[in-house]
């Protein structure tokens, strides 16, 4: 394994791509320039890509300030990287590759990238891919004069870090590191469960009593639910046999009221027809009668007329009688005036004769017939035109004729008169025997059939009849309402169960979540439903006895069961792993020890011949403080320069400490071979003879190292197999020379 290339870009002075290549013939390089122009730069990047991430030791301020910060004439870059690029052919590198380049890469915002051959990667595992080939952190592979101060100085456990890498123990330290830090965290965890457990271990036992309970709890709500179930299939059993019995009822029900409605129909009809024929009879009946009262009336009237014609008759009879005897009266009055009337005619003047007294009655008689005959007249207008005058000749005479033929026109009138009553007379008789004629026939012949007995005999027999359907028919009313109401009863019976099962059904859905028809799937049965009820009750009792009750308690007790047992599996693999860590940490201490002894040891014996060698003579040893823990103790460095007594480093001259340092260095390489040290200006404080015998060294050690050395001296320089100058042609940005110049420079 050896150093191939150096390759910057952006970091600090070397703003541009710059690369530095090694050559494995090519054992000594010196980088070679005037102050400040940025050569430790280079061994700042060396540093920096092999994961120092410590500002100080970087010599910036933070770590972004390894980015080219810009100059008068560039800006400032935001990122800078460094590769280094090892040839792996010897595969001291544990990855499979002839070549490994590792690269870091940083941006001004702070975070780093880092790449094992282009892959990105963890700084852990460049360091890992690095660890114990001496290019490790704290490694004596890059050489300061600060390092050689470090080393020289007073200060623990800088020197020790060097010696540990010297010595390969951080393998150890870091896997005691991270065993520690397991053990730590196993011990934590340690005590975090056994705190979860004693907690657990508590809250078991009262889940433990709880879990008992709710499992009686459940025992007797699921005996509670086997009896109420059965309890329920009972009772719907019985309700579904009751609903089929009266289901089938109301079929017969329904059936009879159709067969009695169907005989209904029929009585209605006949009902019906015998109810117009009896209408039909009582119409005939008061036809009859009304006919027969029509009759009598026509007798009555016939009979009222024929009393009347009869009475017309008897009256026109008398008045004839009547007439007849007037007329008879009236001709003896005109016979006695045409007597008088001759006499007078005649002269004749009957003073006081036997005839005078007759003669005045006759005169006074005539008088008032004619004052009748006058008012007579009068009637008919002819007012004053008789008067009587009795007495002398003409006059009387004149009144005698007119009294007269008054008369006469009397006699003629009574005559018409009479006429017309006989002729009224005979009207009548002939109305009479005409309406003795009709009487006759009115009367109903003797014997004959009487069509209203008939016909009322007809109607009781319809009557009778019709009481008989009537009969009938309420019978078969009350029948109906009945056999409605049983139906309706039927009815309210079958809503009834049907109310009830549906109730069950809902309580059963509510309380146990199951249908009916599940249910009945089920195999719960009762033989006795008191014994049941009873016992139900007597569950309840036991349940409200129990109750408050927490049901999850049996699950969260088995839960805290399971998971005291898997903490307490995880608490004996913790105390394993515990002691197994302790074993581990005493093991990997024991191992760490045995081997920075055996390294302390064998370094003592190379820095004695280093020191021997570059102070020729002499001797030198290191070695650890007594009564310390070997890991832990001082590590004592003391010279014996030839001729002189043992001396702590401290008591030399400045000189001869920083050869010391360098002996100790060198011996450092010589026991743990680096691929390539980098060492930047160790030589300075070197006088001439002490520069000779170290670039005796140097050439002796580049043998096993690929040694890069930063010097401002010129046998240093003398001694190199490549030479790189480094300059700032372009002021703030380093630029490199190649070796030719470099050659020309040193000569
Ligand atoms: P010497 O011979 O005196 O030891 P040197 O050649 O080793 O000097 P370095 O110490 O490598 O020089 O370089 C220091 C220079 O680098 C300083 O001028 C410093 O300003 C410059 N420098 C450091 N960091 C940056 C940066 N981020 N950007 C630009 N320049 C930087």
């Amino acid at each position: 394994m050896f150093l191939k290339s150096l390759i910057l870009r952006g970091f600090k002075t070397f703003a541009d791509q710059t690369e530095l290549e090694f050559s494995p013939d090519v054992r000594i390089t010196a980088i070679v320039g005037p102050n400040g122009c940025g050569k430790s730069n280079l061994m700042d990047a060396a540093r920096w890509v092999l994961g120092e991430d410590n500002s100080r030791e970087l010599r910036v301020a933070t770590l972004s300030d390894i980015i080219f910060a810009g100059s008068t004439q560039r800006k400032a870059l935001s990122l800078g990287e460094v590769t280094l690029l090892f040839d792996n052919t010897d595969g001291a590198l544990p990855v499979p590759f002839t070549e490994v380049a590792v690269k870091r890469r940083t941006f001004r915002e702070g975070e780093s990238e880092f790449f094992i051959n282009k892959n990105q990667c963890r700084l852990k595992d460049i360091k890992d891919l690095l660890l114990d080939t001496g290019l490790g952190e704290a490694t004596y592979s890059i050489i300061t004069q600060g390092r050689v101060d470090a080393i020289l100085g007073s200060r623990g456990e800088e020197r020790r870090a060097v010696f540990e890498e010297a010595a390969g123990i951080n393998k150890y330290k870091t896997r005691k590191y991270a065993a520690e830090k397991k053990l730590i965290g196993a011990e934590q965890n340690i005590l975090r469960i056994s705190d979860i457990k004693v907690e657990i271990s508590e809250h078991i036992i009262t889940l433990e009593e709880q879990s008992r309970i709710a499992q009686r709890y459940i025992e007797v709500q699921n005996r509670a639910k086997e009896l109420d179930l059965g309890l329920s299939r009972k009772i719907i059993s019985q309700l579904l046999e009751k609903q089929q019995k009266l289901s089938r009822d109301l079929v017969r029900v329904k059936q009879a009221a159709q067969a009695q409605e169907a005989d209904d129909e029929t009585d209605q009809n006949e009902l019906s027809a015998l109810k117009q024929a009896q209408y039909k009879l009582e119409q005939d009946i008061d036809q009859i009668i009304v006919r027969r009262e029509a009759e009598k009336d026509r007798l009555r009237d016939l009979e009222l007329d024929r009393r009347f014609t009869a009475g017309e008759q008897q009256r026109e009879a008398k008045a004839l009688t009547e007439l007849s005897d007037r007329e008879i009266g009236l001709q003896q009055k005109i016979s006695a005036l045409k007597l008088q009337l001759e006499k007078e005619q005649a002269g004749l003047d009957l003073g006081d004769s036997p005839f005078s007294s007759s003669l005045s009655a006759l005169v006074e008689q005539t008088k008032i017939l004619t004052e009748q005959l006058s008012n007579l007249l009068a009637g008919f207008g002819k007012e004053n035109a008789l008067t009587l005058t009795l007495g002398h000749s003409q006059e009387k005479e004149e009144t005698y004729k007119m009294k007269l033929e008054m008369l006469e026109e009397e006699a003629r009138r009574l005559t018409k008169e009479k006429e017309r009553l006989d002729f009224a007379l005979q009207a009548h008789l002939v109305q009479l025997k005409n309406l003795d004629q009709r009487l006759a026939a009115v009367q109903p012949p003797a014997g004959a059939i009487d069509a209203l007995a008939v016909k009322r005999q007809e109607k009781e027999a319809l009557s009778s009849r019709l009481a008989v359907l009537e009969q009938k028919i309420r019978l078969a009313d009350q029948q109906e309402r009945q056999s409605l109401s049983e139906e309706a009863n039927i009815e309210i019976a079958l809503a009834k169960i049907e109310g009830e099962l549906s109730g069950i059904a809902e309580r059963l859905s509510l309380d146990y979540n199951i249908t009916i028809p599940e249910l009945e799937a089920l195999p719960y049965e009762i033989s006795n439903t008191q014994t049941a009820k009873r016992e139900i009750d007597e569950c309840r009792a036991k349940l409200r006895a129990l109750e408050p009750v927490n049901l999850l308690a049996i699950e969260e007790f088995a839960k805290e069961k399971e998971r005291l047992s898997f903490i307490e599996a995880q608490l004996a693999d913790l105390n394993a792993s515990r002691d197994n860590l302790r074993n581990l940490i005493g093991e990997l201490d024991l191992k760490a020890e045995q081997t920075f002894l055996e390294t302390m040891n064998k370094l003592s014996i190379v820095f004695s011949e280093t020191f021997s060698k570059l102070f020729n003579g002499g001797e030198a040893k290191i070695s650890l403080a007594a009564d310390q823990p070997v890991l832990e103790a001082e590590i004592e460095i003391s010279v014996r320069p030839a001729g002189r007594k043992w001396l702590p480093l401290p008591l030399l001259s400045g000189g001869e400490r920083s050869l010391s340092a360098i002996a100790i260095l060198f011996s450092l390489l010589k026991i743990r071979p680096s691929p390539f040290c980098f060492m930047d200006e160790v030589d300075a404080a070197l006088d001439d003879a002490n520069i000779g015998r170290f670039t005796e060294m140097l050439q002796d050690f580049s043998r096993q190292s690929q040694i890069l050395v930063i010097s401002h001296n010129k046998r240093t320089m003398a001694v190199a197999n490549n030479i790189y100058g480094v300059t700032m042609e372009e002021p703030g940005v380093s630029k490199i020379i190649s070796m030719k110049l470099a050659e020309t420079a040193v000569a």
